[in-house]
């Protein structure tokens, strides 16, 4: 096997195959704000894994020059925890859309939660399925009509930032795709946080979403951070119920005024890792307990 050759501080996590999405998507921002994060941490790039789901999102481990997986409509999230727990130590990042985690996939989006398993949800939400077409996604509002619908659509919209919290997740955060740098910090402090964190990315699809334009979003998003008294961190179970109250009130606000930044991070909720390692302490150990059964059917 080839080793791999990695220079601290140089490493570059852009590989150099083309991007082949639309001009103008919010996806490339994206990639931009990933590679930076990660060379911002000098993040071993053995150490770090990228998932994704179908979809125009789920393009995205190609263009990153580090271990990946495209896998299953709506089964990235599985997948993702199924590296995690073989190892624990990799950081996990799952690049999934709307139409991915919160239509086909919503099952194992909430499980997640519930699970805490110290994964990164990338969820790009754009309002649609960019990917056949520009059909509804299931974040596209009741009554909005975009250029790629022909009626207005009849269904309501899930609030991805909204259902990532009353799911369990340990660290929610709403960014937008052209504010790079606060979501590249994002990214940051997701991957060094010990539970799982689900980050709902806005970005524009100028090829189906005529309505949630860039100049859209640039109108009305605001940064959290930029309020002094906001502290989305929960470091006892006293100060949990106030503060998950007020993540919940601040991810449903949605209209002329758009809020951005970490809602919520608690940091006292244990990981599925050692929720597993408190009933069995030699869980994670190698050589596994039945490494005698491996042995002797070859899979060593
Ligand atoms: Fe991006 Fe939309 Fe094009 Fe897909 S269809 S690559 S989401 S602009």
């Amino acid at each position: 096997m080839q080793k791999t050759v990695y220079n601290k501080g140089s490493y570059n996590f852009r590989n150099n195959v083309t991007i082949d999405w639309c001009p103008g998507c919010g996806d490339f921002a994206i990639v931009t704000a990933v590679t930076q994060a990660l060379s911002k941490m000098d993040m071993d790039p053995t150490k770090v894994v990228a998932i994704s789901g179908i979809g125009c999102s789920g393009k995205t481990p190609h263009y990153l020059n580090i271990a990946g997986a495209h896998t299953l409509h709506g089964r990235a999230i599985p997948y993702a925890v199924g590296v995690k727990l073989a190892n624990p130590d990799l950081n996990v990042l799952v690049m999934g859309g709307d139409g991915d985690m919160l239509g086909i996939g919503a099952g194992h989006f909430v499980a997640e939660g519930r699970r805490n398993s110290g994964i990164v949800v990338l969820l790009y939400n754009n309002a649609v399925y960019g990917l056949t077409k520009g059909q509804a996604a299931p974040t596209m509002p009741l009554g909005e009509k975009v250029k790629s619908i022909p009626r207005p659509s009849i269904l309501g919209k899930i609030n991805p930032s909204a259902l990532a919290l009353a799911s369990g997740y340990t660290f929610v955060a709403r960014a937008f795709s052209s504010e790079i740098a606060q979501l590249s910090d994002i990214i940051i402090k997701a991957l060094n946080h010990k539970g799982s964190s689900m980050i709902e990315v806005l970005q524009p699809c100028p090829t189906y979403n005529d309505v949630n334009t860039l100049d859209w979003y640039r109108k009305r998003v605001y940064k959290l951070e930029n309020d002094k008294s906001w502290d989305p961190e929960v470091n006892s179970a006293d100060e949990d119920e106030e503060k998950f109250s007020r993540a919940y009130e601040t991810a449903m606000t949605w209209g002329d005024k758009i809020p951005i930044g970490i809602l919520y991070k608690n940091n006292i909720i244990p990981p599925f890792t050692e929720r597993l390692t408190s009933i069995v302490p030699d869980y994670f150990k190698y050589p596994p307990a039945n490494q005698d059964i491996c042995d002797k059917n070859g899979y060593t």
